[in-house]
């Protein structure tokens, strides 16, 4: 039999016997050698990597998630090796335009170990993720590096859904390619009540307190067939070609929405900024160690009176969504101002004003001082949105008549110093030296390329709108004020 033939005869042979010979191989003669020979055909065949079930998945996945911390490590790369990229001076100049942004606050905000993200996320790769790699030879990545570990950080934070008790915090392949918007279309729903040992939905053996979890392997709790998935649940009708969305939070603001996910909204109603209280005593001249530090004792008892709380739920000024004991500091898209914000300004104000006793009781008085304060808010949010108010001094005098002046100086002065916080937040906010009117003209004339420069200055844009309008508003309320308060 001549070589030809005996392959040939071979091959049948083999697919007969269900042996399957890999499509980038052939089996040619091979006069050399003992009669034939396996040959590679046209396509360079890469080292061998262990197959997984997941390849066609994480093929699909983007190679670079684009958030801000992540722009600052590859361009601090980079500035190392001397050769930054047209991408690299836009990340530059991105993070430039995010100074003073809520986005900003968020990149250098401390975890529990007084370290950043991006310095956490370093060196946990360094203690943990890389000696555990290295350790593994070969087997899954051949070179462990930081980027990849970084990249991979990014996916499965922008990408993750909390599924159950079992999975917990899961890449969802398909799930996670639906885009973002507030009224979303569809959501994810799971039962995430399972059993957290073996991800059983029905009854298992661990229900029993008794049991010794023989068979605590994953997976092995009765399977029912009908629960046993995760379904994407249209919560609205979806009309004919239109991509449907998922949403990945409806409370999410710009800032997390870069930062977690790379992308910002044209418009989103969440935004808010919000100071530390050391900000805000910075920005004010507050001594933090005096005024600020009984300014400090005194927000918790404030916060802790029920009665307060009920005064302060029916401002029409102040933001009133509020949740038990949050002394957070914002003002948000629509100008409204935080309970804990509102509070702070008073107290500074009445401190300032050499009457730090005039709020700085709880009880009964207290709170019919703050009461007052918040129905004269009331009345000049309603004198200042009315037309007449600038032309009738009487119309205004009706309104603000039977209120103590005391408490129209206590109001003037937190005007003032909201007014002061918000110049003090626009004149850092943004890339040094560029005028804040140019900002648009900027932006009309900026490359495409130039996408995330562009969105770092939409952010500024959104941010310094919401401090233009609150300061409108209570520039307002000064005037009504000012009209009456000679
Ligand atoms: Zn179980």
């Amino acid at each position: 039999m001549d070589v030809q033939n005996s392959i040939e005869t071979l091959l049948k042979w083999s697919s007969d016997q269900g042996i399957a010979i890999d499509s980038r191989l052939s089996l040619r003669a091979n006069e050399n050698a003992n009669g034939l020979g396996v040959f590679s055909r046209k396509h360079e065949i890469p080292q061998e990597t262990i197959a997984s079930k997941w390849h066609g998945y994480l093929q699909s996945l983007p190679q670079n998630v684009e958030v801000p911390f992540l722009w600052k490590f590859k361009i601090q790369k980079e500035k190392a090796n001397e050769n930054r990229d047209a991408e690299d001076e836009d990340r530059a100049e991105a993070l430039e335009w995010l100074n003073g942004t809520e986005v900003d606050a968020i990149l250098r905000k401390a975890s529990e170990n007084g370290q950043t993200l991006d310095e956490d996320l370093v060196a946990y790769y360094n203690e943990t993720v890389e000696p555990l790699l290295l350790a593994q030879g070969s087997r899954y990545v051949s070179k462990p590096c930081l980027e990849g570990f970084l990249r991979c950080y990014t996916l499965v934070s922008s990408r993750a859904f909390l599924m159950d008790a079992y999975h917990g915090l899961s890449m969802v392949p398909i799930s996670d390619a639906f885009n973002h918007v507030q009224d979303n279309h569809v959501h994810i729903e799971s039962d995430f009540g399972v059993c957290p040992e073996c991800g059983s939905f029905s009854e298992c053996p661990h229900d029993r307190q008794d049991c010794q979890a023989e068979t605590s392997e994953p997976g092995s709790g009765t399977s029912d067939p009908v629960n046993d998935c995760y379904e994407m649940v249209a919560n609205t009708q979806i009309p004919a070609f239109s991509e449907v969305y998922n949403t990945y939070g409806e409370h999410l603001t710009n800032a997390q929405l870069l930062t977690r996910y790379g992308f910002i909204l044209d418009a989103n109603d969440n935004d808010k900024l919000s100071w530390t209280y050391l900000n805000v005593f910075k920005a004010l001249g507050v001594n933090p160690n005096t005024t600020g530090e009984s300014i400090l004792r005194q927000i918790p008892l404030v916060l802790g009176d029920h009665r307060i709380l009920d005064s302060l739920a029916d401002s029409q000024v102040l933001a009133t969504e509020y949740i038990k004991g949050d002394d957070s500091l914002w003002v948000d898209s629509d100008g409204g101002v935080s309970i804990g914000l509102w509070l702070t300004l008073t107290l500074i104000a009445a401190h300032q004003a050499g009457r730090p006793s005039a709020v700085l009781d709880t009880g009964f008085e207290a709170n019919e001082r703050l009461k007052t304060m918040l129905e004269l808010l009331n009345v000049l949010a309603l004198v200042s949105g009315s037309e007449s108010a600038n032309m009738n001094p009487m119309f205004v005098q009706m309104f603000l008549g039977p209120i103590d002046t005391d408490y129209l100086h206590c109001v003037n002065g937190q005007c003032e110093l909201l007014i002061r916080l918000c110049d003090q937040r626009k004149a850092n906010l943004g890339k040094a030296g560029v005028e804040a009117e140019t900002l648009g003209d900027l932006l009309d004339v900026l490359e495409d390329s130039r996408k995330r420069t562009r969105q770092a200055a939409l952010l500024v844009l959104g941010e310094r709108s919401i401090l233009d309008s609150c300061q409108a508003s209570w520039k307002d309320f000064q005037r009504v004020l000012w009209a009456y308060v000679k």
